[in-house]
């Protein structure tokens, strides 16, 4: 046989998988960031933002594992407490975690601008709308029904607690596509803020969207965000759009917003029988 023949799915998106916090709600993925830190003060090792951002995306319990695991909070936790921090620090912390974050969740809740008409447009088109997130089913509780209060209620949530492993594994999109009843995973798009959150999406075969600007990398509340001088908005954002294409995202914006181009285009890319 001189040739051979490939299938291609040349069928539209059906689905599209979305992000929680800096994706849909919590402009600058605030709520995780500032109870992380809270919770390494408590223990007498005062942690920055930054390194608190550092495995955003991940399950909690595993984030704060990483977060002890950076070289800066290691040699401060070993002058601290005269050894480097263990399993059971890292369990203990997490059970401090769970409480402090259920109770600041619906602080931070706020939809992102944009969320709700990019929602409506998406089912317009006769997608269906998953989610998958790094928080609990127990402080998804509160963020489910933020968000329905506000109008955004997906047809599918998976949380890291659901599945044998978070992100960058891709069992959450997985566990969508089973939830929400679409088939192939290349009929799927993922959302996501973090680039732990992009691999999920890629590790699982879906097309994938980094938001460079609403959410992890920049680290901002909107309202901070705004005041921002031009020059130093275009030096980081910049500096966000790079480090999310590092990810491998097929495409990078700001926000949910701005998604829509991505989306037109990802339907031509099928439509030619392109895979992601
Ligand atoms: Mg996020």
């Amino acid at each position: 046989m001189t040739f051979r023949y490939r299938r291609h799915y040349q069928g539209g998106i059906q689905a599209v998988l979305l992000d929680w916090a800096g994706t849909t709600m919590d402009f600058g993925c605030m709520a995780p960031a500032v109870v992380f830190v809270e919770v390494f003060k408590r223990r007498g090792v005062p942690i920055t933002m930054e390194e608190a951002r550092v495995p955003m995306g991940a399950h909690k319990r595993v984030h704060i594992r990483k977060i002890t695991e950076l070289d800066t909070v290691r040699r401060r936790w070993t002058e601290k407490h005269g050894r480097a921090p263990n399993d059971a620090d890292v369990e203990a912390m997490f059970e401090e975690f769970v409480p402090l974050q259920v109770k600041c969740l619906s602080e931070y809740s706020k939809l992102i601008p944009g969320t709700l008409a990019t929602i409506r447009t998406l089912r317009k088109r006769g997608y269906k709308i998953g989610s998958t997130t790094g928080y609990t089913t127990e402080m998804m509780k509160v963020n489910l029904a933020d968000g329905a209060k506000q109008g955004y209620q997906p047809d599918s949530t998976v949380c890291a607690s659901d599945v044998p492993a978070g992100r960058p594994y891709p069992y959450m999109c997985l566990q969508n596509v089973i939830n929400l009843g679409v088939s192939p995973v290349e009929a799927c798009v993922k959302i996501d803020d973090t680039r732990p959150g992009i691999e999920e999406g890629l590790n699982a075969g879906m097309w994938t969207i980094g938001l460079a600007i609403s959410g992890n990398e920049i680290g901002m509340p909107l309202k901070d965000w705004k005041k921002v001088p031009a020059a130093e908005q275009a030096r980081l954002r910049d500096a966000a759009y790079t480090r999310m294409y590092q990810s491998g995202a097929h495409y990078v914006v700001d926000s949910i917003a701005d998604i829509m181009p991505c989306i037109d285009d990802i339907e031509a890319r099928l439509a030619r029988g392109e895979r992601p």
